[in-house]
């Protein structure tokens, strides 16, 4: 009988649910406690915070797993006030349901077991064992400048994605609400916060994100696309993750005229694999850039089993068996099963044009 990962399925999304609620309340501070990093991308104290909380639950529940995160802790180990900041936020978020909370292990004890739980996501990845791939805030720049972003987490068993959670915070709670980039000002958490979730070979799902047990799922699919010239892309808000411009050429081969939707994070996953949204490209920008793991291994199954195909510019699958990159893949085209073969045409046609 194949494995169901229901317990894993269960402790993902609590440990997203839980960490989802710590960077709520970061972004909902003016000062989010953004550091530079060496890649001089940019990250916060909600991240740091996640990521501790995130791989807490995993140990609690999973102690033999590996985990590829995106974060470590020795900027922290050298900067006591940004530890201390980063703890009193850490110690102070907790599940309200006791059942769910103790089911990701409780709290953790101190600042040492902190760093040392933040640190626990330097595994190399690769194509044997069960490795859970987390990014605790993809779509930073999002965060905060007030857009979407989403916590994420992702089982890879020898190589190939079994469980997929997305939670993202400012996406619209309901499945059918109309696609749009980010909050609007002044925009509240009202009827805001959805997880997705997937398990390879048990379809897609999306549920309100909430502060204590699971609220009950829903599936979802992709829209079937009868007509693709009324198709909606979703794109990255950064110019320099994907091409805007070349977005446009495919946009025009396809006769495709309504406006992308612009936002951050695998949010733009979540989105077409909920039908609000039908196509998603990531068009490489840089020849040199690696995608990482944790940024498409759960969009990756979660659109997949919502009726969609995802495969880079070159209709390649996306292959996470070799490391903590994509270095097998460049871009993503993500697209329902019917209509992805059409979109690829047009992605080759303007890149070889380009
Ligand atoms: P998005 O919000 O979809 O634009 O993607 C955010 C992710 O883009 C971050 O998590 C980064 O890991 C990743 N990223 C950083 N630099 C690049 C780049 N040059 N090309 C593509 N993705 C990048
Ligand atoms: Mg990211």
């Amino acid at each position: 009988m194949p494995a169901s990962y229901a317990r894993e399925l269960e402790v993902a999304q609590l440990a997203v649910q839980r960490a989802a609620i710590l960077t709520k309340r970061v972004f909902h501070e003016k000062a989010k406690g953004t550091v530079s990093k060496d890649d001089k991308s940019p990250v916060t104290i909600g991240d740091f915070g996640a990521q501790a909380l995130v791989i807490a639950a995993l140990k609690a529940n999973f102690p033999d797993d590996e985990i590829v995160a995106e974060e470590e802790a020795s900027q922290l180990r050298q900067d006591a006030a940004l530890r201390r900041t980063i703890w009193d936020l850490v110690r102070t978020t907790q599940l309200s349901d006791p059942a769910a909370e103790a089911a990701l292990g409780g709290p953790i004890r101190d600042e040492d077991a902190m760093l040392t739980f933040i640190d626990f996501g330097n595994s190399k990845g690769g194509a044997q064992g069960r490795i859970w791939a987390i990014d605790p805030i993809d779509g930073t720049k999002g965060f905060l400048r007030g857009g979407q972003y989403a916590v994420c987490l992702a089982l890879l068993v020898d190589g190939e994605v079994k469980v997929g959670v997305l939670g993202c915070p400012n996406l619209p709670v309901d499945d059918a609400a109309p696609l749009t980039g980010g909050m609007e000002s002044g925009q509240t958490d009202e009827g805001r916060g959805s997880i997705f979730s997937a398990v390879l070979g048990q379809g897609a799902n999306s549920r309100p994100l909430t502060a204590g047990a699971l609220a009950p799922a829903k599936s979802i699919s992709m829209r079937a696309i009868a007509d693709i010239t009324a198709a909606t892309f979703c794109e990255s808000v950064e110019a320099g993750h994907s091409s805007h411009g070349d977005q446009a050429k495919i946009a025009s081969i396809l006769g495709i005229t309504n406006p992308s939707v612009r936002m951050d994070s695998q949010a733009k996953y979540a989105s077409i694999a909920r039908g609000a949204g039908d196509i998603y490209l990531r068009l490489p920008v840089s020849a040199t850039y690696t995608e990482k793991i944790w940024d498409h291994a759960a969009g990756d199954l979660i659109v997949r089993e919502a009726g969609g195909a995802v495969t880079d510019i070159y209709g390649k699958r996306l292959d996470f068996t070799i490391g903590r990159t994509l270095s097998g893949n460049k871009g993503v085209v993500a697209a329902p099963v019917a209509a992805h073969p059409r979109v690829l045409e047009a992605v080759t046609e303007a890149l070889a044009k380009a």
